[in-house]
């Protein structure tokens, strides 16, 4: 699905000469290398965004849910259809999940279902920018003003993806709602060579406690404000991090012509239905994902696999129907277009060294199916 190894090549010399520097300084716990990748970040995102590193993804969504001073029982509002992290943390917080179905073209959360779920204890909307394309930020923040809501976005899968608002201003995914969290695992469009992750606010006082909690809650060193929790960056990463960043443009073209031929190929087949790409967002196809029409979904992943071409199905469960998650009583027929894309949907290989006798072979293997099932 992804091809690190061709990418580590292409940076080895820099990447590798940043790793010995710290080991010869030994400096691994916030060493020079976060302040820098920290900086060069946020310069980056623009909108004056603070940066605050942590250790995942999944930490940046708690800390973040954490700063913002959510209480157990407050309800959090989130699509169906996406990765469990984002959903894992509401619940460890004791706080409710409620979720919202998707929309069928975008697969991300359905804004015009937002406010049927909105009682007097929601306090938050998180919304998922799924596969690499925002989600429809401009009506999400006018509920979210209506109702006095905190926007959480997650930008694990979409960090470098564009917003365009009505009004003709653009700003990067993770500076449009109150906070974001993103994650720096590997396979992320922006990965290091283990794990990482962020936070990311425009606002300084929170930017400063999301900095407080990653850091037990210190106030200075031994003094104990709040109670945070410990998660870092290390610098090893942060220094990986840091070039990778000066190519995360390059890495979103590659990708997104990546997808140009997947599209080029696929259109005129029936029994595939292309990703959909917003008007309002650009997309950095973390995934390339096809809805099927009419496919045994089970049949072309084995033939794919016997010809040797990965393909992955992101999601099969959506989250009410997730036994952990599954906490309002929710049942199969609640979220219809979550339920349809779980079983519908499959992601073909999607990262930045795809060439294009790959690309070739990969198509014209899954236009075979297609046409053998016929
Ligand atoms: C990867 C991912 C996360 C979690 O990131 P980790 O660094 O693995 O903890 C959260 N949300 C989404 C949508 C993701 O894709």
């Amino acid at each position: 699905m992804v091809d690190l190894v061709t990418q580590y090549h292409r940076i080895k010399e820099e990447v590798d000469r940043a790793v010995l520097d710290i080991m010869n300084q030994a400096s691994f716990i916030n060493g020079p290398s976060v302040k820098q990748f920290k900086s060069n970040l946020e310069k980056y995102l623009g909108n004056n965004a603070k940066v605050i590193p942590c250790a995942n993804g999944t930490d940046a969504l708690q800390i973040a849910m954490m700063g913002l001073g959510l209480k157990p029982g407050d309800e959090v509002i989130t699509p169906a259809f996406t990765y469990a992290a984002t959903a894992e943390v509401i619940a460890l917080l004791g706080l409710v999940p409620k979720f919202v179905d998707v929309d069928e073209q975008t697969f991300n959360i359905d804004y015009t279902q937002i406010e049927s779920v909105i009682t007097p204890k929601t306090k938050a909307i998180v919304p998922v920018h799924l596969f690499g394309q925002c989600a429809h930020m401009d009506p999400i923040m006018d509920i979210a003003q209506k109702y006095n809501l905190h926007v959480i976005e997650d930008v694990a899968q979409a960090l470098g993806a564009e917003y365009y608002f009505s009004d003709g201003s653009c700003k990067k995914a993770g500076t449009i709602g109150h906070v974001a969290g993103t994650s720096f695992f590997p396979s992320k469009n922006l990965g290091c060579y283990g794990d990482g992750g962020a936070m990311i606010t425009t606002d300084d006082a929170l930017a400063e406690k999301l900095a407080m909690i990653a850091n037990h809650g210190q106030t200075s060193l031994y003094y104990h404000d709040i109670v945070g929790v410990n998660s870092r960056l290390d610098s090893i990463q942060a220094a990986i991090l840091d070039i990778k960043l000066r190519h995360l443009d390059e890495y979103v073209i590659r990708r997104r012509n990546a997808a140009d031929f997947y599209d080029k190929a696929f259109e005129d087949c029936e029994q595939l239905i292309i990703p959909y790409r917003a008007p309002y967002s650009n997309h950095v196809f973390h995934q390339y994902t096809l809805t099927l029409n009419g496919v045994d979904r089970e049949g072309m992943k084995e033939y794919l696999n016997s010809k040797e071409i990965p393909v992955k199905v992101y999601y099969p469960v959506p989250l009410h129907l997730q036994k952990a998650y599954n906490l309002n009583g929710y049942k199969r027929g609640d979220f219809p277009v979550s339920e349809r894309l779980a079983e519908t949907v499959i992601s073909l290989p999607m990262h930045t060294e795809l060439d294009e006798t790959q690309l070739e072979y990969i198509t014209e293997h899954v236009i075979n199916y297609c046409n053998q099932s016929n």
